[in-house]
């Protein structure tokens, strides 16, 4: 028999179905790696005498958040003093050294642990990472300890086989001592997807391919990484319109804005997502909605390097398929997933009116804008036969009184905390009574103190 869970009297469940339904003292049913049921009456024969109780009564429960856009790797690199206060290509330029000098494979599983738990945490349930350091002094297969180390957090998870291949020699930003040949990036694509990739529904690891920037690689690499993946069908993802500096570095080198230099290399498609898009015209935009290619916008990042702020409401508009991401770990510098909705929020109501987005329409984006962007119709939304990848927040606490008229918005505009209760993803339980079930956060701070503190200097 397989292992059931009973989400029982929830005082809030947001479906994030088609109709945006949403389900008040309900319950919900998990059979095995699925959701069997959401409604109020469950019919007796779905229960058995080992299926586990989690009560909800004072818990909001929603889908699993999906993060779009990460680099796990900056972890060890949050908040340096030596970048804080610096935009997008001199923080780059001081901190490509210092990523070369630290990654290792200790380094790299260290951080990818704490960025999944720190999603998970959260209320994040899927993740994507960009990794795209691949220094001459290290081993090739950097990405499989990430990979590795992933699974056993239990995130449901998308690596990205980053890379970079235009050196400052050849006119790029990165220095050459961490940029790889095209044949060796091509290999490596073949490599990790023949090793990890699982096209099925339910799965836990889906491998997309990430030349790094415009800035960062050659033409040809961005041309061959989409006959790959056409031919694979995988996803692509890049960085895509960040900073006014990236779209002069196009102009002068290619003759091109961003989107033009990427549309000539095959990528307006809809197998391709990018992260900022800050950068578009309003033209732009629409040929990305016609393409029907995605968007990781990334507020808080944008925010913390000045690059400036994405016309979301012109792309809701437009219909671009828009999900939500935190970005890397040394431009957010966190991994809260359900801040970053919070930012989110904010920032557009001050940007493009207070009608302009809702509460509920950011959770939107982060549940089914990120499924959509991710090609994947069995999370980001709590319905009988998706995965089951349920989170859930408790109200009942003292950031939360006075608020319950709109108990899903209190989740962004009130709290003290952003902590979730309970996450369940592919119907394990990860994370239970705002603990790791797996994992010992006294003990993973001790491993970093006595490790990695000072590993830069
Ligand atoms: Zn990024």
């Amino acid at each position: 028999m397989t292992k059931k869970i009973f989400i029982k009297n929830a005082f809030l469940i947001v479906t994030m179905d088609d109709n945006r339904t949403k389900y008040s003292n309900s319950n919900i049913v998990i059979d095995a790696n699925k959701i069997e049921f959401v409604g109020q009456n469950v019919p007796k024969e779905l229960l058995t005498t080992e299926t586990e109780i989690i009560d909800a009564q004072n818990c909001v429960v929603l889908p699993g958040l999906v993060n779009t856009h990460h680099h796990f790797y900056q972890i060890l690199t949050r908040v340096l003093k030596l970048t804080q206060d610096k935009k997008l290509f001199d923080w780059l330029v001081h901190l490509y050294y210092i990523w070369a000098k630290i990654l290792s494979p200790e380094t790299v599983m260290f951080s990818t642990k704490v960025a999944c738990l720190e999603l998970l945490l959260t209320g994040c349930t899927s993740s994507v990472d960009m990794f795209y350091v691949f220094a001459k002094n290290q081993p090739e297969n950097l990405l499989d300890y990430e990979i590795e180390t992933a699974k056993e957090t239990g995130i449901r998870f998308f690596p990205c086989r980053g890379a970079m291949s235009l050196g400052k020699s050849k006119g790029g930003l990165p220095p050459d001592e961490v940029v790889q040949k095209e044949d060796t990036i091509l290999a490596d694509y073949e490599r990790v997807v023949n090793k990890y990739h699982n096209p099925d529904r339910y799965s836990m690891t889906q491998v997309i391919l990430a030349p790094c920037s415009p800035f960062s690689v050659t033409e040809e690499l961005l041309k061959q990484t989409v006959e790959f993946a056409k031919k694979r069908q995988l996803l692509c993802h890049t960085h895509l319109a960040e900073t006014k500096d990236e779209e002069n570095f196009c102009i002068e080198k290619y003759g091109k804005r961003p989107l033009e230099y990427l549309k000539d290399c095959g990528w307006l498609e809809n197998y391709c997502f990018f992260a900022h898009c800050i950068y578009l015209t309003d033209d732009e935009i629409k040929k990305l909605s016609q393409a029907g290619s995605g968007v990781s916008h990334c507020p808080t990042s944008n925010l913390r390097l000045a690059s400036g702020i994405m016309k979301l409401k012109t792309m809701l508009d437009n219909k671009v398929n828009v999900s939500l991401a935190v970005d890397g770990s040394a431009s957010n510098d966190s991994s809260n997933m359900l801040s970053e909705l919070r930012q989110c929020l904010l920032v557009h109501k001050y940007f493009s009116g207070p009608e302009s987005i809702s509460a509920e329409d950011v959770f939107w984006i982060a549940t089914r804008g990120g499924a959509k962007v991710l090609h994947r119709d069995d999370i980001g939304c709590i319905k009988v036969g998706n995965a089951a990848d349920i989170v859930m927040f408790r109200i009942d606490k003292i950031g939360y009184i006075g608020a319950l008229d709109d108990p899903l918005a209190a989740l962004l505009y009130c709290g003290d905390t952003q902590i979730a209760d309970t996450v369940i993803v592919n119907g394990k339980i990860v994370i239970r009574e705002g603990h790791f079930v797996n994992f010992d956060e006294q003990k993973i701070f001790r491993e970093y103190i006595e490790k990695y503190k000072n590993i830069i200097y």
